[in-house]
């Protein structure tokens, strides 16, 4: 038969109003091995030798503890056998009883408490000798001091107690002994001194009294001392696999082929690099010559570490931003940063991997450059050009600028009648022709087939004109020789003044281009610049 789907999970000990069954599983959770029986002692006898093993100092402490004081304090009983029995002949066979109760601790302290490691059962029963003879002991003395019964009954239940609270406990037998000796003792008073029932009764009840006292102090210490030993084990065998962790993870970390970075986050102290980070730092040894620097002091631009902190503060991450570093040389090192803030050793920190991506950006910049260069003559192209003028007037404002576009004059018949390739090789040498006049804040591009551009650091428009007329007449006054041909090769030049607004390089293009225009209708090999209202003439016609 099937249970119903929903049906409740059968014996589940966490449910509650169950708790007894909880109880039982939790003390089934325990391994039996593990388990303490009601001695004190671990019920599997194997691991109760490993408990004595591992404790052996402590054990042989108390064994030791337990022999010599307890003989010691049973010979110091003879100086008041002395003083009560000195005259009496009693007092020897007292005194030798003495001597071998203590023999016999010493034994137990000296010979089988403090030697090597000792076999459970023979601790036992060292332990037992002296229980017995002390117990004898006791019995010796009460015989020895007839008259003073009850006082010696205390002594007894004293020493009974004592017994107990320092009984090192390795079997059964070291708890069962003492009450077979507490029978034997009131056996002792019954027979010997002929005590009234009501004594010895009430002798019994204390006696029971003080037995089951002391049974239970000496269990308990044994469990106590037992179920420490298990939490120290455990904990310690939790501690070894945290370590065990902990290595397991700065192994991973260190040898993470990625950089990794941790610092300090009140005041961007580096307190980790791995190895790939020494690596890409440049730095061989675990340390950063010179101790480990502020974060800040690897970043070369101000304004990217702005971002970084910015991203931190807003997001307490950063994904994946291009940031240039510098190594502990100096030497820049371009890394795609991605990093989050975290606790390292109880303080807040930020783990950053930082990926190389010096190749890629020289990729890009390369990339860059070529979409911005005209192949053939090595100038900037159309777009080199705008980028340069935008950044030039992003830097100098309104500064004032002149512009000249030049086209080659017939450029296609020299196409037509000579080739191509000769048309390509005239525009290389005529690239050669005009930057050889230019000066060094010059720009020139070639912005169309045939069409270059100059922009100029000129106020003046004569200015402008004359670097126009100088361009002119250096492409103009000799040939070109190309392949045993000679070409003459003119340009026509319209100029024109950058004026500050939206738009000024495109509106300066537009009227130099207007003027380049005129310069082709008025005749060609010309310069033209338009002024308002009138056009003005410049240049020798050819
Ligand atoms: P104009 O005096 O009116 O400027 O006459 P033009 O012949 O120069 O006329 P146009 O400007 O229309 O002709 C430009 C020619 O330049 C057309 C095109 O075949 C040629 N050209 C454009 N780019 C290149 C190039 O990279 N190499 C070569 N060899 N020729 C080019
Ligand atoms: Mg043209
Ligand atoms: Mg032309």
């Amino acid at each position: 038969m099937t249970p119903p789907a929903d049906a409740a999970p059968a014996a589940d000990p966490r449910l509650p109003g169950r708790g007894g069954r909880a109880h039982a599983a939790s003390r089934r959770r325990t391994p039996r091995a593990l388990r303490i029986g009601r001695h004190g002692l671990f019920i599997d006898d194997a691991i109760e030798q490993a408990y004595l093993q591992a404790k052996l100092r402590s054990v042989q402490g108390g064994v030791r503890r337990f022999g010599l004081g307890g003989g010691l304090l049973f010979l110091l009983g003879g100086f008041i056998d002395w003083s009560a029995l000195g005259e009496s002949w009693r007092f020897a066979p007292l005194l030798v009883v003495r001597l071998l109760v203590f023999g016999v601790g010493a034994y137990l302290a000296l010979v089988v408490g403090g030697a090597g490691q000792r076999r459970r059962s023979t601790l036992r029963d060292a332990v037992l000798a002296f229980e017995l003879a002390a117990g004898l002991g006791a019995a010796a003395v009460t015989l020895a001091y007839q008259p003073d019964l009850a006082y010696r009954v205390v002594t007894v239940l004293a020493l009974t107690l004592a017994l107990y609270a320092y009984l090192p406990v390795f079997g059964a037998a070291n708890l069962w002994v003492l009450p077979a000796l507490g029978l034997l003792y009131l056996a002792e008073i019954a027979t010997m001194f002929r005590a009234t029932p009501q004594f010895l009764g009430f002798v019994a009840v204390l006696l029971a009294l003080a037995h089951a006292a002391g049974w239970r102090i000496a269990t308990r210490n044994a469990r106590v001392r037992r179920q420490r030993w298990l939490m120290q084990r455990r904990l310690r065998h939790e501690v070894r696999v945290r370590r065990r962790a902990e290595k397991n993870l700065r192994h991973a970390l260190e040898s993470c082929p990625v950089p990794l970075l941790v610092n300090r986050a009140v005041d961007g102290q580096a307190l980790l690099l791995n190895r790939a980070a020494r690596v890409l730092f440049g730095s061989a040894r675990h340390e950063v010559p010179g101790g480990q620097p502020p974060v800040a002091e690897f970043f070369r631009r101000a304004e990217e570490l702005e971002a970084v902190l910015a991203s931190l503060r807003e997001r307490g991450m950063v994904r994946h931003m291009d940031v240039q570093l510098r190594t502990v040389d100096g030497a820049p090192v371009d890394v795609m940063l991605s990093a989050r803030c975290l606790r390292y050793e109880g303080q807040a920190a930020v783990l950053s991997s930082l990926v190389e991506i010096t190749a890629r950006k020289q990729h890009e910049r390369e990339l860059r450059r070529l979409s911005a260069t005209d192949p053939l003559t090595g100038l900037r192209n159309r777009r080199g050009f705008f980028n340069k003028a935008d950044a030039l007037l992003r830097r100098e404002g309104v500064r004032p600028m002149a512009l000249l576009l030049m086209d080659v004059d017939h450029f296609k018949s020299i196409n037509d009648t000579h080739g191509h390739a000769v048309g390509d090789l005239v525009l290389q040498m005529l690239a050669g022709r005009v930057k050889a006049v230019l000066r060094r804040p010059d720009v020139l591009a070639r912005v169309g087939g045939e069409e270059f551009v100059v922009l100029a650091p000129l106020a003046d428009l004569d200015d402008a004109c004359a670097l126009a007329e100088r361009i002119r007449d250096a492409v103009a006054r000799h040939a070109m020789r190309i392949n045993g041909l000679r070409l003459d090769v003119t340009l026509s030049i319209g100029v024109s003044l950058v004026q500050p607004g939206r738009m000024a390089i495109d509106n300066a293009l537009s009227r130099a281009d207007a003027a380049m225009y005129r310069a082709k209708h008025a005749g060609r090999n010309r310069v033209e610049h338009r002024v308002e209202h009138s056009i003005e003439h410049r240049g020798a016609p050819r």
